[in-house]
């Protein structure tokens, strides 16, 4: 038997991957006068703990080494931090990682995921990567929508993807919501409930959704070291799962998927709560701040509960919001574009430091100032 050699065929991904638009992250920028403010991935301004940072530095004297795959102590650390079984926490390279392990885990060609409108564009990444097929269920005001996203679940559904709060949106649902949400989808379904900026979270109807993990046998809970403990550049996240689920995670995962630096730096993040309480405060006291003077400047603020602003410019076709990103780049600030997610008209922008939060609203009151003369 002789092979057939046909010398214009290609290699050819499986169906889907080449539906992706590959996930383009916040630009870096460029200083301009010395002045760089990066206010386009949700990352905290006051960087890691000065413990988390001493703790990866003591991890380079044995990079020769393989990390413990298990991750034990960062599950134990996690654990006692909040309460839970460590055997059934499952760590990962960022919750990224975690979300598309789920994917590959759960889905078979044709299986659906459902999220909604606005919500995080890796679950629609991850749903292609897999073969899956991805369904977005509407929002009201920006907001997911309990009886939209039920209204929607199909035989194929496997995997709920609830951002909570949600990026880019800012918005969340509290926490009888999301009870509602899981009692309405069939045991077979799972529920993913990301909750990246739970810290942040200051509202006492906001649950990360620990108690309902911890009852049902079919919700996981994301979280993330990138957001509230600036560990963003070491990749780290964990899901909180059923028993069963830990057990599909830990079959399909990378055996070393987490680094040893990244969980030392991690554990150490973890213990030092008076850090995390400043960054709490630091987020308590500008988003409302830069929340107030950008709708005093006569833009739409979508009410934020994490360390971001939506921030809406008034035309439809996204003009002036491209007009309001590029004199911002001029000054040496990056924010987010929304066209990936449907939201041309609108910003999205981290809370940062002072200077920085001071500098996007006086630079924005220029640009209007500019623009509306
Ligand atoms: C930032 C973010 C994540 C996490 O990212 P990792 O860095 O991969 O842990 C997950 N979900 C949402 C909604 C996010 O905004």
């Amino acid at each position: 038997m002789s092979l057939q050699v046909d010398s214009a065929a290609t290699p050819e991904p499986k169906p889907g991957v080449l539906d992706i638009s590959a996930y383009v992250p916040g630009s870096s920028g460029k200083a301009v006068a010395g002045r760089l403010f990066k206010l386009s991935s949700n990352e905290t301004p006051l960087g890691a703990s000065p413990k988390a940072i001493e703790a990866f530095r003591a991890a380079a004297d044995h990079l020769q080494h393989y990390p413990d795959g298990a991750a034990t102590a960062l599950r134990e650390a996690i654990g006692a931090k909040y309460g839970l079984n460590p055997a059934r926490i499952v760590c990962g390279a960022g919750s990224d990682e975690l979300i598309g392990l789920l994917c590959h885990a759960y889905l078979s060609p044709g299986d659906e995921t459902l999220y909604s409108q606005h919500g995080f564009l890796m679950y629609k990444i991850a749903t292609l990567a897999s073969g899956g097929r991805p369904v977005v269920a509407p929002e009201r005001g920006l907001t997911a929508d309990v009886d939209a996203i039920l209204a929607m679940v199909s035989e194929r559904t496997r995997i709920v993807f609830l951002a909570n709060p949600n990026n880019p949106t800012g918005t969340y649902l509290p926490y009888e919501e999301v009870q509602r949400l899981h009692a309405g989808l069939p045991g077979r379904v799972l529920l993913v409930i990301d909750a990246a900026y739970a810290e942040y979270v200051r509202r006492n109807d906001y649950s990360a959704g620990i108690d309902l993990v911890a009852n049902a046998r079919n919700v996981v809970m994301l979280r993330t070291f990138s957001k509230i403990h600036g560990l963003a550049a070491l990749r780290l996240g964990w899901a909180y799962c059923p028993e069963a689920v830990a057990d599909v995670l830990n079959r399909v995962r990378g055996p070393f998927n987490v680094s040893h630096p990244a969980m030392v730096a991690g554990i150490a993040a973890l213990q030092d709560a008076a850090f995390t309480e400043a960054a709490v405060a630091h987020n308590e006291r500008w988003l409302p701040w830069l929340s107030d003077r950008l709708a005093g400047l006569g833009l739409t603020v979508t009410p934020s509960v994490g360390n971001f602003i939506l921030v809406g410019f008034p035309d439809a076709d996204g003009r002036r919001a491209a007009d309001a990103d590029a004199f911002l780049i001029s000054r040496g600030i990056y924010v987010r574009r929304m066209e990936a997610y449907g939201l041309a008209s609108c910003l999205r922008i981290t809370v940062g430091t002072e200077e920085a939060n001071r500098l996007v609203v006086d630079t924005l009151a220029e640009f209007l100032g500019r623009t509306d003369g």
